[in-house]
């Protein structure tokens, strides 16, 4: 069977979800192809963490009444080094800026239930999608659907299939640059039912190796460690997960961990990855499907929100006017941000994890720029300026209209 709309999208997580929710808002028809089923992509627990540029345009866009409702304001992080914490102070640091605590599922549920409410399609368990024809003027999407072979005409294609898609695989090989960098540490994390014992986000620098405490509601809470990249899950049961967790996230004043049935476990690599550019004749990747990062600056879910935020104001600004000089401009305006979240990523995850190959010297230099960001105000006022996110590109001079 043949379709037509007038935006294509590949993957149903955050990035296409989202893109696709913008455009009907827009006035501009997509149709968004999803390899998973409903339950599963609702269910995917990842990141956690939504800056306040992220909370604005969920509100904004009209489908962050449930995000107010459930999700948790935060105005801070603690650094725990040495037995002591330290917290950074976001509002006083940032003109009164923090961050919300709302699980990625739901954000996607939130958004899969106003596209179906709105009358939008989404079609889950697509097999075989295949992005072709975005160097002519007719591009389309070929796939299976229901055990049938269809194609998806469209005007344009956003690949928001996160890193594993096709998206950024059907691109010819030489118009990509792909810049780099893996670690030498994985984070094993888990979902423990038990109350949060602190209010905030825990970020532990430890002999043993990083050690991250966060939570998802007033019973859930999320933990990570720093592991090896190839790590076994079998050779951590719970109890060396709960005791590696006490040894590096207690402190000297007595704080202490509550434990609690373990309902999820995970192993996390750790990544930076940057594709440029975004763009391929109308192919526009979104999201993981162009950028990784390590998500010890929870940056990941956000950057997908920034790309499309700017590529729907670049595809109405097309159908509005029919200049392109938008188009151009979303790969170079999104890359600004997210070579930024790169850096800041790369900076948060070097201070905090044990590296293989550290030895006194570099143990120390960390120790120093632990201690340096939570007694300088300017160094803190960095960190949070970067934590709670910067703001987003002015649309307004995007040159489309
Ligand atoms: C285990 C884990 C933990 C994470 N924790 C954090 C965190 O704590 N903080 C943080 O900020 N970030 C975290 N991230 C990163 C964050 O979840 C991602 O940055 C975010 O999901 C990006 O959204 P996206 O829509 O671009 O991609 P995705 O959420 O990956 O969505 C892509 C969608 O495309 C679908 N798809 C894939 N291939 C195809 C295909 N061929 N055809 C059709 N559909 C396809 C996938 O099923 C998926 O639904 C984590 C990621 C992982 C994997």
């Amino acid at each position: 069977m043949n379709r037509k709309t007038q935006v294509g999208i590949l993957g149903a997580g955050p990035a296409g979800l989202m893109l696709s929710h913008l455009l009907h808002r827009a006035g501009i028809a997509s149709v968004v192809l999803e390899a998973r089923d409903r339950d599963y992509v609702e269910q995917r627990v990842r990141a956690g963490v939504l800056e306040q540029g992220v909370v604005d345009l969920l509100n904004e866009a009209g489908v962050g009444e449930r995000m107010q409702r459930e999700g948790l304001r935060h105005e801070g992080i603690e650094l725990r080094f040495g037995g002591t914490g330290h917290r950074i102070d976001f509002p006083s640091l940032t003109g009164g800026r923090a961050i919300m605590v709302y699980g990625q599922q739901e954000v996607v549920k939130d958004l899969i239930r106003a596209r179906l409410a709105d009358g939008g399609t989404i079609l889950f368990d697509v097999a075989n999608a295949m992005p072709q024809g975005f160097d002519t003027g007719k591009p389309s999407i070929r796939y299976t659907h229901a055990g049938a072979e269809h194609m998806l005409a469209c005007d344009f294609i956003a690949g928001c299939d996160g890193f594993h898609g096709v998206s950024r695989q059907a691109i010819p090989a030489g118009a990509l640059s792909a810049f780099e960098r893996t670690y030498p540490f994985a984070w094993l994390g888990i979902l423990a039912q038990a109350p949060p014992t602190h209010d905030e986000l825990i970020y532990a620098y430890h002999d043993h190796g990083f050690a991250l405490y966060s939570m998802r509601s007033p019973q859930i809470t999320r933990l990570y460690l720093q592991v090896a990249p190839d790590a076994d899950l079998a050779a951590w049961p719970d109890a060396r997960i709960w005791s590696e967790l006490h040894a590096r996230l207690e402190t000297g004043d007595g704080w202490k961990l509550t434990e609690g049935p373990v309902l999820e476990r995970l192993l996390a690599p750790m990544r930076s990855f940057v594709a440029e550019p975004m763009r391929f004749g109308r192919l526009f990747l979104a999201g993981d499907a162009a950028h990784i990062v390590p998500p010890t600056g929870a940056k990941g879910m956000n950057l997908a929100m920034a790309d499309v935020r700017t590529l729907a104001h670049a595809l109405a600004g097309f159908y509005a006017t029919g200049r392109e000089d938008g188009l151009a401009a979303y790969s170079p305006t999104c890359l600004a941000r997210i070579w930024r979240a790169e850096h800041f990523s790369w900076w948060m995850t070097s201070m905090l994890h044990r590296f293989p190959d550290d030895d006194a010297f570099g143990r120390r230099l960390q120790r120093s720029q632990l201690e340096y960001v939570t007694s300088s105000r300017a160094a803190a006022a960095s960190l949070a300026e970067n934590y709670v996110g910067l703001p987003f590109a002015d649309l307004e001079e995007l040159p489309h209209a």
